[in-house]
């Protein structure tokens, strides 16, 4: 496990905060380091999410992760780091 000190709840160690279910039927953790796993491992074509653009799609895609399924994940996340990246370049003129 990777220390933390950035939960609220002072737990130190990597923890999961919340879990969902996707449309198919998949388990989905939510780290409190705001990471998005399933129980045994990413979806395919998903890693652990590394930086603020990657953290911020993963919370974005968490809202509405019970619409889509296992397989669409990494489809969905991907299109929220886009919108993203288009706001932080829009932000910067
Ligand atoms: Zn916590």
């Amino acid at each position: 496990m990777r220390a933390h000190q950035s939960c609220s709840c002072g737990v130190a160690v990597d923890h999961v905060v919340a879990r969902r279910r996707t449309a198919d039927g998949e388990t989905l953790q939510l780290w409190h380091s705001g990471d998005v796993s399933g129980r045994f491992g990413y979806p395919p074509g998903l890693k652990r999410a590394q930086g603020r653009v990657a953290l911020e799609a993963r919370r974005r895609a968490w809202i509405v992760v019970e619409l889509y399924d296992w397989a669409e994940l990494a489809a969905l996340v991907a299109s929220h780091e886009a919108e993203v990246r288009v706001e932080q370049a829009r932000v910067a003129g």
